[in-house]
């Protein structure tokens, strides 16, 4: 199950993680938890998931039997800090090990989510590297499958789960330019999306 924070969330989803997809598969529908339900309205066909690896990407957090949340307009409540993004979930993490209680409670997503992204939409990214902009779309694509496959393929962050979403970045670029959308930055070294943070 996939939900977003506010409302403007959705067009941030269509206009960036989605974007260069028109078609009109999803809608969205306030949900009894206060935040918005992302659903599939017109079925997705396998031939645009295929095409479009962030089309996928929703689709497998749709009908994910876990629940994500995503936010770009504002933090979730009790996240209110200055990060540009954030990824969190409630599943153990290696990371954290050398902490007498591991993984500290504000690692966690919020009550009732296994997911929680949040990508501020007002930062600029960039490459580490060449300096070039990193489009939020990619970011968001990014933690977004990072944040899928720790908390539904119970991969961790260590064990893979960075990499498999750098992985999907590869694919879903390489598409990108074969349709010749150029939007997306792919590096100077050929090694796309070295970001300035690394999470
Ligand atoms: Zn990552």
């Amino acid at each position: 199950m996939f939900y977003l924070g506010k409302k403007k969330d959705f067009k941030v989803l269509k206009k960036h993680l989605l974007k260069f997809y028109t078609g009109n598969n999803l809608d969205i529908e306030k949900s009894d938890n206060g935040y918005y339900e992302v659903k599939i309205v017109e079925d997705i066909g396998d031939d645009i998931t295929v095409k479009f690896e962030n089309m996928e990407l929703v689709k497998k957090l749709i009908e994910s039997k876990s629940k994500f949340i995503f936010a770009s307009y504002k933090p979730l409540k009790k996240y209110k800090h200055k990060l540009m993004v954030d990824n969190l979930n409630n599943k153990p993490d290696r990371r954290y090990k050398f902490l007498k209680n591991g993984k500290p409670k504000y690692f966690y997503p919020p009550e009732g989510f296994d997911g929680y992204v949040y990508v501020n939409r007002k930062a600029k990214y960039r490459e580490k590297i060449s300096r070039k902009k990193v489009s939020i779309g990619a970011i968001i694509f990014h933690e977004l499958y990072e944040c899928y496959f720790i908390v539904d393929k119970n991969i961790e962050y260590m064990a893979g789960a960075h990499d498999m979403a750098v992985n999907k970045e590869y694919l879903l670029l390489h598409k990108l330019s074969k349709f010749n959308y150029s939007n997306f930055t792919v590096g100077s070294t050929g090694k796309i999306l070295v970001k300035r943070y690394y999470v």
